[in-house]
């Protein structure tokens, strides 16, 4: 990708606090109204460009991890920081991405792409305009939807609607992407696909990810680490550091140590709820 218009956030380097580490969660404890415990004392770091995927079942927690990540609600207890700042609310060096792909229904592929950058936008330079179109259209193509720019959501499969949800969020150029369970509503051929393209534009531009899914070996296959979490109360169940080389391809999925290590994460998840 040489000369691509797709590139990595610049900004990263400048920072003077840039050594530490992107996400420092401590004693992270969240607790509703209604008395549910859903996190309670959640304590890791995130390293910067690191990929963790984090698993667990139903109502563990994963969810409200990322909502305390992406400054959508205060802790009951602990603290969150993020690039060394106590999170206080959202912020524009971290984006999120759903499991439905809340695209606008009159707005077309290149369109919804380009929205972050409208609401952000410094109005008024053609120039700066037309390098986002590109970009747009470079990431769209990437992700498999050349010549669909122009089409509406409701034209497109739900695979091809998260895919131009996930070109959105790359367009925002933020530090940390945030994804909760982004690939989960569809077909098992889909979500593979989607995982490898996601895989390799990961690879290339080094983000910090945060991806909750509660399939472990999507887990596995994706991440640096995952981090594995048990229900009621939502707890840290155990961290597992996925020592698989990358670039990786589909083929890790059958060599042995990607098996062993799903093995270890349904330990990890076994063990606990036992
Ligand atoms: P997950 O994403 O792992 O399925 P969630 O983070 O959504 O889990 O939820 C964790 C627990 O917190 C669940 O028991 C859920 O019912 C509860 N919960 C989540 N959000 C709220 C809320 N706004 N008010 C009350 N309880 C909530
Ligand atoms: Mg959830």
């Amino acid at each position: 990708m040489e000369g691509s218009a797709v590139t990595r956030a610049s900004g990263t380097a400048a920072r003077p606090e840039a050594d530490g580490p992107a996400v420092r969660l401590n004693g992270l404890t969240k607790r509703f109204g209604s008395g549910v415990v859903a996190l309670a004392d959640f304590t890791a770091d995130i390293s910067r460009g690191e990929f963790i995927a984090m698993v667990g079942p139903s109502g563990c927690g994963k969810s409200t991890l990322l909502r305390h990540l992406a400054g959508l609600i205060p802790p009951t207890e602990g603290s969150v920081e993020i690039f060394g700042d106590e999170v206080e609310g959202p912020r524009g060096d971290v984006s999120m991405m759903f499991q439905q792909a809340t695209l606008l229904d009159w707005r077309t592929s290149l369109e919804n792409v380009l929205l972050p950058h409208e609401l952000a936008s410094r109005a008024g330079n053609r120039r700066a305009a037309r390098a986002r179109r590109k970009e747009a259209v470079e990431l769209l193509r990437m992700l498999g939807l050349g010549g669909f720019e122009h089409a509406y959501p409701a034209h497109l499969s739900g695979g091809m609607q998260q895919r131009v949800a996930l070109a959105r969020l790359l367009m925002t150029h933020a530090d940390m992407l945030l994804l909760d369970e982004p690939f989960g509503a569809l077909d098992e051929f889909t979500r593979e696909r989607l995982n490898l393209e996601l895989m390799q534009i990961f690879e290339r531009l080094r983000p910090t990810v945060v991806f909750v899914t509660h399939n472990i070996q999507e887990a596995v296959l994706l991440a640096d680490r995952v981090f594995v979490m048990t229900p009621s109360p939502g707890r840290l169940a155990g961290i597992l550091e996925v020592d698989l080389p990358r670039p990786r391809g589909i083929d890790v999925t059958r060599e042995r140590r990607f098996n062993d290590l799903v093995f270890e994460v349904r330990d990890l998840l076994g063990s606990s709820i036992a």
